[in-house]
């Protein structure tokens, strides 16, 4: 690389950065404004993530998610209903890929030919089916996995559990909002996963949520 290329790529690698800051600082503050802390263990966000939609914060995240997956050869961003697809969307504008959602339950309409992976609720507590036709992953893709919540890891274990089950590769996961206190982020770095999260939420509890720095 000659010093004018390296230099550029610096000033790139800043810009990045700078972007990635601004993108969690933007959810954070709706976190912190809008977000409930139901207990110490659930986050409401329905204000501007997964009832109401907030149309250009998520696209920003998309954004994010983008910046931080534009250098490995992403092939197809794949999510779960329902709150997910947004994040999914802007994500796979940005690549100029497809993105894939898996169903959740059993789907007649879309045929027998699937990949299947049961997975335990951690807001409902109950177990489902996330299915995906066989149709759509295959073993030439490299998939980015993107959700709206990291808790337990059960969606992203289902969804990783598809992406093996096609014999396609695995190139990272973004996540709008973990919460570090459970789980699914520590386990998913154990296995050497590239994973980005946008906002990591350390505590929680009536009337404060404490973000963990990045
Ligand atoms: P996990 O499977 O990692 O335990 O939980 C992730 C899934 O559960 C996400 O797809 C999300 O829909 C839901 N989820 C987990 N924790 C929360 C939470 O605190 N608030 C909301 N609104 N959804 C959550």
């Amino acid at each position: 690389m000659n010093f004018s290329i390296a230099k550029l790529k610096i000033k790139e690698y800043n810009v990045i950065v700078i972007l990635w800051g601004v993108f969690m600082e933007l959810l954070k503050n709706r976190i912190r404004t809008e977000g409930i802390a139901l207990n110490s263990d659930i986050l409401k966000v329905d204000m501007f993530l997964n009832h109401q939609v907030d149309a250009e914060l998520l696209d920003a995240c998309g954004e994010a998610f983008a910046k931080a997956f534009e250098n490995d050869g992403v092939t197809k961003v794949l999510t779960v209903e329902a709150s997910g697809i947004p994040l999914a969307f802007s994500t796979a504008l940005r690549l100029k890929v497809p993105f894939v959602f898996a169903k959740k339950g059993s789907h007649s309409n879309i045929g027998t030919d699937l990949y299947a992976a049961d997975c335990h609720s951690f807001t409902k507590n109950m177990d489902y089916a996330m299915v995906v036709s066989k149709k759509f992953i295959n073993a030439s893709d490299n998939i980015l996995i993107i959700d709206d919540f990291l808790a337990n890891g059960a969606a992203c274990n289902g969804l990783m559990n598809i992406v093996e089950q096609a014999g396609a590769k695995l190139c990272g996961i973004g996540i709008a909002i973990e919460k570090g206190f459970q789980p699914g982020g520590e386990n998913i770095r154990k296995k050497g996963i590239k994973l980005c999260s946008l906002a990591i939420v350390e505590e929680m509890g009536k009337g404060f949520i404490k973000f963990r720095e990045q």
